[in-house]
């Protein structure tokens, strides 16, 4: 496992606290909670990979704690195991009831507790690799649909906080079918891969996103980019992908495979991800096709001024700037 897990250590008895540090600090980052409020503070601020927690505390008791780690959303996924001198069946029933994925009974056998943390831990990590292989696709490794409704919607709060605009293009390779039925679909895949590639490349910013959509079609989006930066990195795509100089002949946009593509700029205003922006990018899109494809259609054109207008825009028109 190579990530540093962190691991929350819950007891109100500062000797069982350095027992447990002593025991697992060579191997994990500890956080120490000496009642149950600190321990739901620490859990929230510092999101740590497990918990290891006492029962029996003052005013809040572990049953309590774990009750309130499972009723917030950003604490539920976190793996609780009870250490606890109760050692009766009905209190580790209770324990694993209430959704703790272990119960140790002090006195512990110290290296048993290791063993058990270790082996949580590897589920956790288990699980997180299987999360991120949901969101990536398989056929070209870079991230899917899913992914992508994930990522538009957090750029979409982040462009409404900061007021900045937010692009988005789609990409589309063009006369597709009649390569895979000239080439052939193993081919076909071939050319995917390289697409996905060359737009990756044509990214430079770390805020950059490409995702594969479905099929034949890639869609980037493009945090505070306002309409003609949108419009260049567009026309980068469009040449890096025609650039792969892949020979396509009987393709009416040849002799280079290429792609047509169609972005949209606007200035997020309410917290709901709304679809025009994509449905503009998608109009682009087919106009960018019907034009003769291998191009770049924007809506609105950069030249002319924004539909989605920030206040500041308005003030300045207004102003007869
Ligand atoms: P246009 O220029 O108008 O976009 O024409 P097109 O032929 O590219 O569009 P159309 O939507 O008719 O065809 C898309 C093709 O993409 C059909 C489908 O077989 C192919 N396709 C979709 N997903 C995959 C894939 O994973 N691998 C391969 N090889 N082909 C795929
Ligand atoms: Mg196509
Ligand atoms: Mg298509």
């Amino acid at each position: 496992m190579n990530p540093r897990f962190t691991l929350l250590v819950v007891d109100d008895e500062k000797q069982n606290r350095t027992l447990l540090t002593e025991l697992l600090q060579d191997d994990y980052q500890i956080i120490l909670a000496k009642n149950g409020e600190q321990a739901l503070e620490r859990a929230q601020e510092r999101s740590p990979d497990l918990i290891l927690l006492d029962v029996l505390m003052p005013e809040m008791d572990g049953y309590a704690v774990i009750r309130a780690l499972k009723a917030s959303d950003a604490t539920r996924h976190i793996p609780v195991i009870f250490v606890s001198a109760l050692d009766s069946a009905r209190d580790e029933e209770l324990g694993l009831e209430l959704g703790a994925v272990d119960y140790i009974a002090k006195p512990y056998h110290p290296p048993i507790v290791r063993v058990r943390v270790r082996n949580h831990l590897q589920s956790v990590h288990q699980r997180r690799l299987l999360e991120q292989l949901a969101l990536i696709d398989s056929l070209t490794e870079i991230p899917n649909r899913r992914r992508f409704a994930e990522v538009y919607e957090r750029e979409w709060r982040r462009c409404i906080r900061s007021s900045s605009p937010l692009s988005l293009i789609v990409v589309d390779v063009d006369h597709f079918k009649l390569y895979n039925d000239t080439y052939g679909h193993a081919a076909g895949d071939v050319v995917l891969k390289r697409v996905a590639k060359a737009i990756q490349s044509a990214l430079k910013r770390p805020a950059d996103f490409v995702a594969r959509y479905g099929g034949e079609e890639f869609v980037v989006i493009l945090p505070d980019i306002d309409a003609t930066n949108g419009l260049q990195v567009g026309e980068k795509i469009r040449l890096e992908v025609e650039n792969q100089n892949i020979p396509y002949p009987e393709s009416a946009a040849g002799p280079h495979l290429s792609v047509s593509l169609g972005g949209a700029t606007g200035i997020p205003h309410q917290n709901e991800v709304d679809s025009q922006l994509f449905a503009q990018a998608d109009h682009c899109l087919y106009d960018a096709k019907h034009a003769g494809r291998n191009r770049v259609v924007w809506a609105p054109e950069p030249a002319r001024s924004s539909p989605v207008k920030s206040d500041a825009q308005i003030q300045q028109s207004e102003a007869g700037g």
